[in-house]
């Protein structure tokens, strides 16, 4: 119980006759109470509402903190506090316009501001919790003109929610603080809000009070998804794996149109290989672990991928690998599986498919575990349980059913399963391309059909197309200029696929196998080719 001062503004003030009492009460509640039986019905009314809630553009304020940010109602009062009781007016200045919490992205900031200069705001408001003042914004046309600071600190903290006061802009006057410049009239300001540019931090500032608040900082923020796998919080490198899934699903908007809309799968986002080839060296792993087949050591013929990635989980395990890759690929995965701590064999072939003999008698000599990509089911049913099926779910989230998919041609794995699962829920309206290096290319990763493939032949492929080298890689550089991003070589000729068979409308998913960063050698040379052709030193844009 205290004894307060209760300042009256507006129609409260009109209704009492009197802009100060003073009353003795233990709580906001209390004094209500007592101010309604004291200055009668008509007070009461403008005060509660039918059902006796305070109406919603009464504000209320103990020492200068509006109530709802204390304890509402129950704010107890104490000898000498000052209770302000203000109407929200409409366009009116100070405190009393009504604080409202609105969302940030509503309104638009009139000036440009510095991380440097927001910082120390923004340290506060983490320290304290607590935001105490409001943003003041102009009613119409939602322009910030004061707290740019607040603004701008409770966006690097991705507050969802700001607190505003509104405002009319003939209640206030504007002074410019661009010293030696030309005033900063109304004008000029609002045409920095909406259309910018924004003006330099600190160019003007509004002669206005604006009231102390007391929000909870929590309450502006975003609620807290406390979901770990959402958070993409991980409790092993494996988990990172399979629980990663699904790879991205993107849009290439510099292929698509308003009739035909082509998405790429960025199998690139797996963890240890970036490629398409972890889902298998998972799947092979794991089912060489559920048969108790798996040993000490593992042999497998590479194209370099699948070797990443199954040293790298092997790693996990505590099993070693010994990789055999052709002469033919970048000398660079040399050094990364070395970095894997991985025993790499080069062998005189052209393609690793045609390493398989040796590699499984060299496995049965030194009583090592042969996994086979080529061969083991466990490549195509990875595909079928996992790559397919989160491929068309993610379709379906955006309304969407495939016309046609385009892949790559190594083990078959990928597409295969692929075709398999979109053949049967779809039918033939699903057409399936598989992509192949031209006869006497090479393209890491793919090879062509005649080579021999397990699980293309279980399946239907509507077209397989012929891709040089040169092709994949000038392909690979446009989807790098257009839509930044770095893709491999496969995944350069699928988009080169892609541009010889495309029609005008449909809807296309590209798999691209992996990023480019594995490639540089080929594209170095590919560059080097091509000033020497020119005979310049300018590079090809
Ligand atoms: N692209 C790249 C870069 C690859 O490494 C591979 C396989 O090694 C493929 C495409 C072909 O994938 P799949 O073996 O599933 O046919």
């Amino acid at each position: 119980m205290g004894k307060v001062k209760v300042k009256l503004y507006g129609v409260l003030k009109e209704e009492a006759k009197e802009k100060e009492v003073e009353v003795e009460a233990s709580t906001v509640e209390h004094l209500l109470r007592i101010l309604a039986t004291r200055f009668g019905n008509s007070f009461a009314e403008k005060v509660y509402d039918h059902n006796g809630a305070i109406r919603r553009f009464i504000n209320i304020y103990v020492n200068g903190r509006d109530i709802r940010f204390i304890n509402r109602l129950h704010t107890a009062l104490m000898d000498g506090d000052e209770v302000s009781m203000i109407p929200a007016v409409s366009g009116g200045s100070g405190p009393s316009g009504e604080v409202k919490l609105v969302e940030l992205e509503s309104v638009k900031p009139a000036e440009y501001m510095n991380v440097k200069e927001v910082s120390l705001l923004y340290a506060n408001m983490l320290k304290t919790g607590i935001v105490n003042h409001p943003i003041l914004i102009e009613r119409e046309s939602r322009v910030i003109l004061d707290g740019h600071d607040l603004f701008y600190s409770l966006d690097l903290l991705s507050a969802a929610k700001i607190p505003v006061i509104e405002i009319e802009l003939s209640k206030v006057r504007v002074k410019s603080l661009q010293h030696g410049l030309k005033p900063i009239t109304w004008e000029k300001i609002i045409e920095a809000g909406i259309n910018g540019p924004k003006l330099p931090p600190k160019s003007f500032r509004v002669l206005v009070e604006i009231p102390q608040i007391n929000i909870p900082l929590k309450d502006l923020l975003p609620a807290l998804d406390k979901n770990a796998e959402n958070l993409k919080v991980y409790n092993s490198s494996l988990e990172l794996l399979y629980r990663g899934w699904p790879t991205p699903l993107v849009k290439l908007n510099s292929l698509s149109n308003d009739k035909r809309s082509v998405w790429a799968k960025l199998e690139g986002f797996n963890p240890f290989s970036n490629s398409v080839k972890d889902r298998i060296g998972w799947s092979m792993l794991n089912d060489a672990l559920e048969r108790g087949t798996l040993g000490q050591v593992i042999y497998e013929a590479t194209s370099t991928n699948t070797g990443i990635a199954l040293t790298s989980i092997a790693n996990t395990l505590g099993v070693k690998a010994k990789l055999y890759i052709p002469q033919t690929i970048q000398k660079v995965s040399d050094v990364y599986l070395e970095v894997l701590g991985a025993e790499v064999v080069r062998l005189p072939v052209g393609l690793t498919v045609e390493a398989i003999g040796q590699v499984d008698f060299q496995a049965k000599a030194d009583n090592a575990t042969h996994l086979n990509q080529f061969e083991n089911d466990a490549n195509f049913k990875v595909h079928l349980k996992y790559t397919a099926r989160e491929l068309d779910q993610q379709l379906q989230s955006v309304g969407l059913k495939p016309s046609c998919i385009i892949g790559g041609l190594g083990t078959s794995g990928h597409m295969s399963a692929i075709s398999f699962y979109f053949k049967n829920r779809y039918g033939d309206d699903v057409k399936i391309v598989g992509v192949q290096p031209a006869p006497n290319e090479v393209i890491p990763g793919i090879r062509r059909v005649e080579t021999g493939m397990k699980w293309l032949h279980w399946v239907d492929f509507d077209e397989v197309v012929d891709v040089k080298q040169v092709e994949a890689i000038e392909a690979a550089i446009g989807i790098a200029r257009k839509e930044g991003l770095l893709i491999g070589l496969s995944a350069g000729a699928v988009v080169h696929a892609f541009n010889k068979i495309s029609k005008d409308d449909g809807v296309y998913v590209l798999i691209f196998p992996d990023t480019g960063y594995k490639y540089a050698e080929q594209f170095e040379n590919y560059f080097k080719n091509l000033k020497e052709q020119r005979g310049c030193n300018a590079v090809d844009r």
